[in-house]
């Protein structure tokens, strides 16, 4: 244990904050120079596991823990890699650290899941009765919850909360937090060893570490940020930032990209280049969709937003739920997407709406399924934006389509894929199909003409209608 002279000794408890650029938490804990640091992860791989938590995501943020313990260590700041269960026994294992090392202060980002909200207060209190002090800090959106409010009230609809959004940025204008300096006076622990996976493919598709991120989303801001609003919704092009996994995992922080965006729209926030402008507003979305889920905890509890849908009449049909997941619907552009998710890890967000309209709506299957399945394969799932995309599809949440505007994925194919390209990339055994028939090869596959394709699984009117039907009678149910 220390004693009254020794210096403070802090932790930083690191999360979903994988980086050592702009990271408020690590920042605050570096202020005083003379304080000890030392950094701590927790691994939680049956949380996880029910947290739905993609394999491929666990294994990118343990790539990236790896690269942040070299960071880190170049601060003479040593990196704590401990496992454990689940957050049950988080708050014992910061208790056993706190004593160990003399801890006066920990030092983390605040995550807004329901789960992760009562480990903190577990841990907060397990704590204190050691004299120490846990600080934390709103660093995952651009702005804190509280500071985009109406009159006090969390807004539930985008276009307002943007504009008070962009109001409030304006007012202050946060400022990114440089990496902290070097430690002079370093705490004696060793870093231990971060359990490494090796999945070739992956380091090559997705390689961890705040330096290749900053240098994609540099990248995009110099190359392709001027034509996002033409290319965005086209999945073949590379017209997106695909900066989401390194965002998911904090290796970037939303702010270092507001910022990037701004440089390449001399420093306007909106008004500027249409493109830029674009993305910002997508930057604001997540923001909104953090707020919600830190405001409305209903929402990380499996609920729907909007009560009245809370009685749809789902279908129970796990033939069909088989065919969507697997990429056999036989509806081709939902077909591709999904194996695109399966093989890689990401889906293209005009996909996502489709193939999630596509499931709640023509399939009547309950988007809960669908959110798990996304968040069993994603590489940047993110509990706020995956529920907020998902209720948003399924006309179930805040700012949602509405229930009667349902996609026809024939003519998002059609219109955003017109020639095929994307889905003959994902679904091999369409590559012969000519022309416009690769939207619904359904005569063909008749004819035997693409033998290992299968016929659609739903007649896409029949299935408006069913879903019409079922909303409507969830309406009407609802009524007084
Ligand atoms: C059903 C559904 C599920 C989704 N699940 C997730 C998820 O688990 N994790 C996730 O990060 N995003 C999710 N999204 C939002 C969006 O699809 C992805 O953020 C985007 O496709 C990531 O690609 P990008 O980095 O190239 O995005 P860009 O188009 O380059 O946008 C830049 C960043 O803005 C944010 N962003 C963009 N669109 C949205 C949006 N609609 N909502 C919230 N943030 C947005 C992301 O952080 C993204 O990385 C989901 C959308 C839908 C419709």
């Amino acid at each position: 244990m220390t004693s009254h002279s020794d210096p403070p000794v802090r932790l930083a408890w690191f999360r979903q904050d994988l980086r050592v650029h702009d990271n408020t938490a690590l920042h605050r804990a570096c202020e005083d120079r003379a304080a000890g640091v030392i950094a701590v992860f927790i691994a939680t791989p049956r949380q996880w596991q029910q947290h739905d938590m993609a394999p491929i995501r666990q294994r990118f943020l343990l790539r990236n823990v790896d690269h942040l313990q070299r960071a880190l260590a170049d601060l003479n700041i040593p990196l704590l890699f401990r496992e454990i269960d689940d957050y049950d026994g988080v708050p014992g294992l910061l208790q056993d650290l706190v004593q160990q090392f003399g801890i006066n202060d920990i030092y983390a980002n605040r995550e807004y899941g329901w789960n992760e909200k009562q480990r903190d207060r577990a841990v907060t209190q397990q704590v204190a009765k050691l004299g120490c002090t846990v600080h934390l800090f709103h660093d995952q959106p651009m702005l804190a919850p509280g500071l985009v409010t109406q009159t006090g009230k969390p807004y539930t609809v985008y276009t307002p909360f943007k504009k008070r959004w962009l109001e409030n940025w304006r007012a202050q204008r946060p400022s990114l937090q440089p990496a902290p300096a070097i430690r002079e006076h370093p705490v004696a622990a060793a870093s231990d060893p971060v359990p490494l996976p090796k999945e070739e493919f992956e380091d090559k598709l997705w390689p961890a570490g705040e330096k290749v991120a900053l240098q994609r989303l540099q990248g995009f801001c110099k190359e392709r940020i001027e034509d996002y609003k033409r290319d965005r919704d086209m999945p073949s092009l590379n017209g997106t930032s695909v900066i989401s996994p390194w965002l998911a995992a904090g290796v970037l922080s939303a702010r270092t990209c507001l910022q990037q965006a701004l440089g390449a729209n001399r420093g306007r926030l909106s008004g500027g280049q249409e493109g830029i402008d674009c993305w910002i507003s997508e930057l604001i979305w997540r923001d909104f969709y953090i707020h919600i889920l830190d405001c409305f905890p209903l929402v990380s509890k499996n609920r729907a937003f909007k009560r009245e849908t809370e009685s749809v009449a789902w279908r129970d049909d796990e033939k069909d739920f088989a065919a969507w997941c697997s990429g056999r619907t036989g509806i081709p552009i939902v077909d591709a997407a999904m194996r695109q998710l399966v093989q890689t890890g990401w889906m293209h967000n005009r996909l996502r709406m489709v193939v999630a309209m596509f499931l709640s709506k023509q399939l009547l299957l309950d988007w809960r399924l669908g959110e798990r399945f996304f968040m069993q394969h994603l590489i940047d799932g993110h509990l706020a934006s995956n529920n907020g995309g998902w209720q948003w599809a399924a006309s179930t949440g805040t700012d949602a389509a509405p229930y009667f505007r349902i996609f026809n994925p024939l003519t998002q194919s059609q219109r955003f894929d017109p020639d095929g390209v994307f889905i003959r990339r994902y679904v091999p055994e369409l590559a012969a199909v000519q022309g416009k028939d690769i939207h619904l090869p359904a005569p063909l596959v008749r004819a035997g003409l693409a033998p290992d394709y299968p016929l659609p699984i739903v007649d896409l009117k029949f299935g408006r209608e069913r879903a019409l039907e079922a909303f409507a009678a969830a309406k009407r149910r609802d009524e007084p």
